[in-house]
């Protein structure tokens, strides 16, 4: 059974979905916003956002709120629930499927799901996920007070993180598969003027081990020559990306080889009336301000989707 129709369904309530919220809310657009967890996204998992123009320092979780109160101000309506599937039906319209059992549909659809962390896959990293193993700093970081820890990762979100995660633990090992690191010139300058922090170059994770009380070393090997170590830690926190949540849109799309979905420059996808925005599109970067503009352009694109297709019914009509 079908609930409701909308005009537009959101998938997603970080930056990029409160953004499409409230731009449809601003083209007087029927507007759903479906997140299945508390508004935000990414911004939850940051403790500071400093690289959003208009504010030099603010709590992602305050961000997060002023966005959703933002998008709420023109309109939105927001759903708590997961979106199961997103499907084309034969006459254009989507119909979008809940775990909870409802079954809406809509012209047209923006999904903003983001991505959820990648994993190293290392024996180990699973049996103590919880017990020392850890994707988020905002969230763990404070377990580890005057711990030794390491860090995984040579992107942004390493590099940035082991800086937090310094004022809690002594000391941060990063390791990085790799002799140079990927992350913005300003963050590892950051991160090479801390003394808590020691970089371990051209290193991978072989596995995790530990006991009872949860993890205690890493085993460690050289990415060059091969020689294993051990690293005695209680936390690994790994930041090695995303993979993209695309799994509840249930045909064929066009996508890149990490599975992020390729867009055209109205971030309309391979099927006509589905849209992307946000970290799960393939893009050169991602960043907050990078998903609020692929939103813009969304939310706009789909106001002149639908009159466009409103046309072409009422010329077919007459
Ligand atoms: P990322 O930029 O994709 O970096 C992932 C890092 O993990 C890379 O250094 C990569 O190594 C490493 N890696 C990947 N797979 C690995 C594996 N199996 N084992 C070991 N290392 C592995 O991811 P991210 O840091 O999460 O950032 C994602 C996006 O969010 C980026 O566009 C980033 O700019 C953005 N972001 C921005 C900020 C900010 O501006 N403040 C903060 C967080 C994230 P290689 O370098 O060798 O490939």
């Amino acid at each position: 059974m079908t609930d409701q129709r909308h005009d537009v369904i959101i998938v997603g309530g970080g930056p990029a979905g409160l953004c499409a919220a409230l731009y449809a809310g601003r083209g007087l657009l029927d507007a759903l916003l479906i997140e299945r967890g508390a508004h935000g996204g990414e911004l939850l998992n940051t403790e500071l956002i400093e690289d959003y123009p208009g504010f030099e320092s603010i709590l992602g979780r305050e961000l997060a709120a002023k966005m959703s109160d933002h998008a709420k101000k023109f309109g939105a309506a927001f759903l708590t629930d997961t979106v199961a599937s997103v499907r084309r039906l034969a006459d254009g319209d989507f119909e979008v499927k809940t775990e909870m059992g409802q079954t809406l549909r809509a012209g047209a659809v923006i999904v903003t799901a983001g991505g959820t962390p990648s994993k190293l896959g290392v024996p180990g990293e699973k049996e103590f996920a919880g017990r020392g193993v850890s994707y988020c700093a905002v969230c763990d970081g404070a377990f580890f007070r005057g711990d030794t820890i390491a860090v995984v990762g040579g992107g942004d979100a390493a590099v940035e993180e082991a800086g937090y995660l310094t004022r809690y633990a002594e000391k941060v090992y990063v390791i990085h598969r790799r002799d140079e690191f990927r992350a913005s010139a300003i963050l590892q300058k950051r991160l090479f003027a801390n003394p808590k922090i020691e970089v371990i170059w051209n290193t991978v994770v072989d596995s995790v081990e530990g006991g009872e009380r949860g993890m205690t070393a890493l085993n460690l090997r050289h990415a060059v020559t091969g020689a294993t170590s051990k690293l005695a830690v209680t936390g690994l926190f790994v930041f090695i990306g995303f993979t993209p949540n695309t799994g509840m849109i249930k045909e064929h799309v066009r996508h890149d080889e990490g599975g992020y979905i390729i867009t055209d420059d109205q971030m309309m996808t391979t099927i006509p009336g589905l849209f992307v925005a946000g970290d799960m599109r393939h893009q050169l970067t991602r960043q907050i301000t990078t998903a609020v503009g692929d939103a813009t352009t969304a939310a706009i694109a789909v106001e002149k989707y639908l009159a466009a297709k409103k046309e072409t019914v009422g010329v077919g009509a007459g």
